[in-house]
């Protein structure tokens, strides 16, 4: 959960405990556990706050009514927004918006982040639509009229089609588990992939699980671990991410014309600053540094092509 998410969940709490100790008729023994709790809140507040570092992160679309500055979200959770330049905070009824930064978006407000065709199947005689996409699950309701119709439409975009790309982690503890099919679902999904990869690396790397994977919305694994590898899969390829020993092991294995024990084409091993890749595509074992993560996979990709390649080719 990145800090930002933190901050929306205790905010949220917050609210809705303020809201009871205010109007709900409770004894006072309840009042002073509750407000125990919101203090509890309170310090999760500021210090996840004080751990932000970055503010833009905290800039919100809304405006300061008097110097129309963009407010940032109120590093007091008594309120809601900030303005850096008036050195003044403000409650969220005092800002012009239906769109609270901590208040769950709406599923109509939500963006769609993939292409898709929707399938209608209208059935008279059984007064029944499907909907469906090609990709996602489809979903069969009773319909007489127009009326129906749109609101059946409407019933399966809010809660069928997928709008964004969101990534999932899969975790097997122990080999039994791996070899029993017992993966279970982590319980944070991401929006973001960089977030999902950093998240199961430190999961793996923590808790000694026997493997764990990313998976894509559509639950296909683009990324999986174990004691061996990190293999990531983009359309069509894979990539190997393997120890030192294994990375050389293979070069020699090559070099003596020896059969690979590992089944990889193009693979990388982090080293202490930079990062060796082989691409073995080609049967011609090049190998090349890179300095980041992102730029030897890239180069497996086949996405740059360094100078170099291109004059050993020629
Ligand atoms: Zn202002």
């Amino acid at each position: 959960m990145n800090e930002l998410e933190i901050l929306k969940i205790t905010k949220n709490s917050y609210e809705d405990m303020n809201k009871l100790l205010k109007n709900a008729n409770i004894s006072k023994e309840e009042s002073n556990k509750l407000e125990k709790s919101m203090n509890a809140l309170k310090n999760i507040y500021n210090s996840t706050y004080s751990k932000i570092f970055n503010h833009n992160e905290l800039i919100t679309n809304e405006c300061c009514k008097n110097c129309n500055n963009n407010l940032l979200v109120s590093d007091n959770i008594d309120y809601s927004y900030q303005c850096v330049e008036c050195d003044e905070n403000y409650y969220d009824f005092e800002v012009d918006t239906n769109n609270v930064w901590y208040k769950k978006g709406k599923e109509e407000n939500k963006k769609i982040n993939s292409s898709f065709c929707l399938e209608l199947d209208y059935d008279n005689k059984d007064k029944t639509i499907f909907i469906g996409t090609e990709t996602g699950a489809g979903a069969k309701c009773k319909c007489n009229t127009i009326g129906e119709l749109i609101d059946s439409i409407k019933f399966y975009c809010y809660n069928y089609l997928d709008y964004g790309k969101r990534y999932s982690i899969e975790i097997w503890e122990t080999d039994w588990h791996r070899n029993v099919g017992e993966g279970y679902i982590y319980n944070n999904d991401f929006d973001n992939y960089d977030e999902a990869l950093r998240t199961a690396r430190k999961l793996f790397e923590d808790y000694n699980y026997a493997s764990i994977e990313i998976l894509d919305n559509k639950g296909e694994a683009i990324y999986c671990r174990d004691n061996e590898s990190e293999d990531f899969y983009f359309e069509n390829e894979r990539i190997s991410c393997v120890d030192n020993e294994l990375l050389s092991k293979y070069i020699d294995n090559w070099t003596n014309y020896k059969e690979q024990d590992l089944k990889v084409d193009k693979l990388y091993c982090r080293g202490d600053d930079s990062y060796i890749g082989i691409d073995n595509s080609t049967g011609n074992c090049w190998i090349e540094e890179f300095q980041t993560e992102k730029e030897v996979q890239e180069w497996l990709l086949g996405k740059t092509l360094e100078k170099e390649d291109l004059d050993n080719e020629i």
